[in-house]
């Protein structure tokens, strides 16, 4: 029969346009309160009716795995040593692989030596051209780059507020774990540590070096002082504070032996420049 599909169609707008309402009295408009989940309620896919964002002043929360234009993350300012500084060392991995060439860095040289340091002095990322791929974030070898959740990056001018520069891009590795705490909990095992792949490793020799330092007892050589043990305790804490990462730290033993590997591989380069020289 004509019409059939009208009326079918005006219905179902009518039956969504009622439960909008009928779902709001079941909520008692407690979905409204932002200080509780009931706006994630609202959001959810359960929720009947018609419900409309009301964006600015509402919005609908991203998952952990969003990801929008690329940031950089530098040390938290409370950081014992490393207070506000780039996990980026200018390696120039992601300008080499981001897809349209958004990318350029400028490597930090030493003002004293004039020779390059692992750091950046200038990144820019054109925002405009980045097509938030996350490519960058995946190739980087020190998780210095990662993906952002910020999407609200309008401008009426593109020129100069689309090139985001350093000052611009960094934001602190304790933003990074606020945003995506899974991903950072899955890096930090990989990586092993919660700092940076760096700072791990001075941590380290500087363990290493007090425990070299401090005087070992003639019948228990094995065994490190009350001093050294300290100091390595105190080094080993600072390199990863975690409390997931607590009574496993997996990297303490692999970094030992890379560091045994490295000084037997000096060792018999001595030796074979000793022979060459005879
Ligand atoms: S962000 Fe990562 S890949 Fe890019 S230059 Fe810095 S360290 Fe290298
Ligand atoms: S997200 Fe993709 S396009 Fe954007 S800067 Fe990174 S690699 Fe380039």
């Amino acid at each position: 029969m004509y019409g059939t599909g009208l009326a079918k169609g005006l219905l179902l707008t009518l039956r969504h346009f009622v439960e909008s309402y009928v779902d709001d009295i079941r909520y008692g408009f407690r979905k409204y309160h932002h200080s509780t989940d009931n706006f994630a309620i609202r959001q959810g896919t359960k929720t009947k009716g018609v419900i409309t964002v009301q964006y600015p002043d509402e919005k609908v929360a991203v998952p952990e795995r969003f990801r929008f234009v690329p940031f950089l993350i530098v040390e938290d300012e409370d950081h014992p040593t490393r207070a506000g500084k780039d996990w980026c060392t200018s390696c120039g991995i992601c300008a080499k692989v981001c897809p349209p060439q958004c990318i350029w860095i400028v490597r930090g040289n030493d003002p004293n030596t004039g020779r390059p340091v692992p750091e950046p002095e200038a990144f820019f990322i054109d925002i405009d051209i980045c097509m938030n791929c996350g490519y960058c974030a995946e190739y980087c070898p020190f998780d210095a780059i990662k993906m952002d959740h910020d999407y609200e990056l309008a401008s009426y001018d593109r020129t100069s507020h689309h090139i985001h520069d350093k000052e611009r891009l960094s934001k602190p590795n304790s933003y990074w774990r606020s945003i995506a705490p899974t991903r950072a909990y899955e890096e930090m095992l990989v990586r092993g540590t919660w700092e940076h792949k760096d700072a791990a490793k001075e941590a380290r020799r500087g363990a290493a070096s007090a425990q070299s330092r401090a005087p070992q007892p003639a019948a228990q050589p094995a065994v490190a002082t009350p001093v050294a043990s300290e100091a390595i305790d105190e080094a080993e804490a600072s390199a990863a504070p975690a409390p997931a990462a607590e009574g496993a730290r997996p990297w303490t033993e692999d970094e030992a032996k890379r560091e045994e590997r490295r000084r037997k591989a000096l060792e018999r380069k001595a030796r074979r420049a000793a022979k060459r020289g005879q």
